[in-house]
């Protein structure tokens, strides 16, 4: 677990907002960037002026993988990368597909659901619905 200990840091903020069924990214007041994974700092100019915005939540699957695991473990689940139209990267999970069918270059959609571990996270599902 990331955060803990860590006070009121960005990615408690992030987390927090998670818990509420809010995805947000940070979106920098000196250059216009979106940042993710949630800083203190702006990576592309340095600046600290970091506020919170909702982004599109649409993606592309830029690579995906997938995790053999035994039925009664949970089965088999895919790990993705999804750029996001704010040109952030994600790692994620993708529901709602065949994990023989998910691809690079699958057009996703973010909304908040449950990490492996049963905690509020991104996870993606095909645009347009399952399929
Ligand atoms: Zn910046």
């Amino acid at each position: 677990m990331t955060g803990i200990g860590k006070g009121s840091g960005p990615d408690v903020v992030f987390a927090a907002k998670l818990a509420e069924g809010v995805f947000e990214i940070q979106k920098c007041g000196g250059c216009g960037a979106h940042v993710f994974h949630p800083r203190v700092i702006c990576p592309a100019c340095g600046s600290a002026d970091l506020g919170w915005v909702a982004p599109s939540g649409r993606g592309t699957v830029h690579a995906r993988t997938i995790v053999r695991r035994k039925p009664d473990k949970g089965g088999d689940y895919n790990v993705v990368l999804v750029d996001l139209e704010e040109g952030v990267r994600m790692m994620s999970r993708v529901d709602g597909i065949d994990n023989d069918r998910l691809a690079a270059g699958l057009k996703v959609t973010a909304f908040v659901g449950k990490g492996a571990g049963g905690e509020p996270a991104v996870v993606f599902r095909p645009q347009g619905g399952a399929r």
